[in-house]
C-alpha cells in the first residue's frame, strides 16, 4: 500500500508518499501562506495530491492537521483566526472527490502522538501524553492504547490550561494559559526581553548550558512553568510516559534531564515511579507517520467492520 500524506501547519505545509512499512518514498514542504484563508489552502493540498499522484501510484490520502478535527468525517470543528476560514472545512470529502481515493484526516498533535507510538519513543507504550512545544503547546492523550479525543474532537487542548489567572492574554481569548508562559515563543519573548533582539533559542541555550547565570534563572523560570502544567497533567492522568514534540526537542538529553528533575520534585510519590520523559524521535515527521498509521488504522477497522 502506498499512501499521500500531507501535514498541514501554520507556517508550511508537509507531504510525502509514504509506504505502509512508513518507509519514505518522497517528502517535501511547501508555505502553507495561512493568510489566504481556508479555501486557497483546500486548493493548495489538491495541488500536492496532483503532485504526488503524479509520482506515485497512491491507494489513499491522510492529512494531518492543525486545528480541532473531526477525525470521524474529516471535518475541521474549530481553527483559530491563524488559519482565517478553516473552520468548518470539510477536508476529507473534499481531497477525496478531487482524487477519487479515499481520505482521513486528524488533528496534528495527534498525529504526532500516533507517529510515536508507531515508529518513535511511545513504541509500544499504552498511556502517554504527547505535548509539542512551539509557537503555542498542543497536546495528545493517548489512554489505555488509543487516541482520546473527548466527547467532540477536542480533548487534550493542554496549552489553555490556566496557569495564571488575570495573566497575559491568550489567543484563545482567555488570559494566564500555559502557553502564554512555557511555549518557545513565551521562552524567546522572555530571552528578547533580557537579552535583546537577535538571540535565538538554539544560541540562548548554549548559554544555559555554559552556566550564564542570567540565562540560567531565566531558563528556570520558564522550566518550572512548563513543569507546572505537567504536573497537572500527571496528577489526572498517571501517564508512563510524556513525549516532547515540536522544535523545542532538538534541546535533547539536556531538556529531557531538566524536565525530569524539575517534576519529579512536584507529583507524588506513586505517580513518580514508572514516568519517563522522552524526546519525540521523529521532529518534523512525525506527524506524516502518524497520519499513515490514522489511514492504516481507520481502513482496517472498515475492512473489519464490511
Ligand atoms: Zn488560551
Amino acid at each position: 500500500m502506498q499512501l499521500g500524506v500531507i501535514d498541514i501547519g501554520g507556517t508550511f505545509v508537509k507531504y510525502a508518499a509514504v509506504d505502509e512499512e512508513g518507509a519514505f518514498l518522497f517528502h517535501g514542504s511547501v508555505p502553507t501562506e495561512a493568510a489566504k484563508g481556508g479555501e486557497a489552502l483546500v486548493a493548495k493540498v489538491q495541488r500536492l495530491c496532483d503532485e504526488l499522484m503524479g509520482k506515485v501510484q497512491l491507494d489513499g490520502i491522510s492529512i494531518s492537521s492543525a486545528g480541532q478535527i473531526d477525525n470521524v468525517n474529516g471535518r475541521v470543528v474549530f481553527a483559530t483566526d491563524t488559519l482565517p476560514g478553516y473552520t468548518g472545512t470539510e477536508l476529507a470529502q473534499r481531497i477525496s472527490a478531487h482524487t477519487g481515493l479515499p481520505a482521513y484526516v486528524e488533528n496534528d498533535v495527534n498525529c504526532t502522538a500516533l507517529g510515536e507510538y508507531w515508529k518513535g519513543a511511545a513504541r509500544g507504550t499504552r498511556d502517554f501524553l504527547c505535548v509539542t512545544i512551539g509557537t503555542g503547546i498542543g497536546g495528545a492523550l493517548f489512554l489505555n492504547g488509543e487516541l482520546y479525543t473527548g466527547s467532540h474532537f477536542s480533548a487534550g487542548e493542554i496549552g489553555h490550561i490556566n496557569l495564571y489567572p488575570n495573566g497575559t492574554l491568550c489567543t484563545c481569548g482567555q488570559s494566564g494559559c500555559y502557553e502564554q508562559y512555557a511555549s518557545s515563543l513565551a521562552l524567546q519573548r522572555r530571552v528578547t526581553e533580557q537579552f535583546g533582539e537577535g538571540w535565538e533559542l538554539k544560541a540562548y541555550f548554549e548559554q544555559v548550558k555554559a552556566g550564564n547565570r542570567e540565562a540560567v534563572q531565566l531558563f528556570e523560570h520558564w522550566l518550572d512553568d512548563l513543569t507546572t502544567g505537567l504536573q497537572t497533567l500527571v496528577h489526572l492522568l498517571n501517564p508512563e510516559l510524556i513525549v516532547i514534540g515540536g522544535g523545542i526537542s532538538a534541546q535533547g538529553d539536556f531538556l529531557q534531564q531538566t524536565v525530569l528533575s524539575s517534576l519529579e520534585n512536584k507529583i507524588m510519590p506513586n505517580h513518580r515511579q514508572s514516568l519517563q520523559i522522552k524526546m519525540a524521535e521523529h521532529d518534523n515527521k512525525s506527524n506524516l507517520l502518524g497520519a499513515a498509521k490514522n489511514f492504516l488504522d481507520k481502513s482496517g477497522m472498515e475492512q473489519v467492520s464490511n
